[in-house]
């Protein structure tokens, strides 16, 4: 994203509208830092600038991941999907990519307001290759990892900013504590926020074999239960 230095008035009214921060005033007229702008196109969507002077034109590789992890409205062309480009494991009732004995765990980067850079998605995701992790195949972080067994994220990208992320994986239950210990040990090693959410599936008994990993882990965690209504897909046979 740019602004027409000549054009900009020095109103300030874009400042508050950028998400990570990287528009600011100087000399009498508003800059916008290349580095940390993530390209999401809200300082120009927010329509707030009186003279029409933000302007953007389309990046080449590797700056054009920007907008398209960075902006809703732009499809992820290695899963077809807008956004964050993929199903998300709220949908499992459709997908069944969660069965049980298994967990699946997401992890969040640059959520909220933050951002994170590929450098940081590709520390996390080595730690968790290396814990036998299966990456999900329909998500654009998989997409840009030169190999799925290790979890290194092509060179070329990594240092990249975008306003956040989803490194998604699958893994037996047997292993949730001791990839949980792990990634709290490399969360130090990052420069970003990162969450972490697990999901598994109910026995039939209504019980949630993860509480009480959890509570032997003594860590706090957060029910979060979502059911999917159907999306007008059948649903999975789990
Ligand atoms: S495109 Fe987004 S990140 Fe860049 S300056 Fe505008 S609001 Fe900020
Ligand atoms: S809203 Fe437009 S005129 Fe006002 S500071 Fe931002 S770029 Fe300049």
């Amino acid at each position: 994203m740019k602004i027409t230095p000549d054009e900009c008035i020095a109103c300030e009214a874009c400042v508050p509208y950028c998400p990570v921060g990287a528009i600011s005033m100087k000399d009498d007229i508003a800059v916008i830092d290349q580095d940390e702008c993530v390209d999401c196109a809200v300082c120009l969507k927010s329509g707030s600038c009186p003279v029409d002077c933000i302007v953007f034109e389309p990046a080449p590789w590797p700056r054009s991941l920007r907008t398209v992890f960075s902006d809703p409205r732009t499809e992820h062309k290695a899963t077809g999907i807008a956004g964050r480009g993929t199903e998300e494991m709220k949908t499992n009732d459709i997908t069944g990519r969660f069965q049980r004995g298994w967990v699946g765990l997401g992890c969040e980067f640059g959520r909220p307001g933050i951002g994170t850079r590929f450098s940081d998605v590709d520390k996390v995701a080595q730690v968790l290759a290396k814990h036998g992790v299966a990456f999900e195949s329909k998500n654009p972080v998989t997409a840009l990892m030169e190999d799925v067994k290790t979890g290194k994220i092509r060179e070329d990208v990594l240092g990249e900013k975008v306003l956040s992320a989803i490194i998604e994986c699958l893994y037996p239950i047997e292993k949730f504590q001791e990839i949980i210990t792990a990634l709290k040990e490399v969360a130090k090693e990052v420069d970003t926020v990162f969450s972490v959410e697990v999901i598994n599936r109910a026995e039939p008994d209504g019980s949630y074999p993860l509480r009480k990993l959890l509570d032997e882990m003594s860590m706090p965690y957060y029910i979060n239960g979502k059911q999917c209504a159907g999306l007008g897909r059948p649903l999975a046979d789990v």
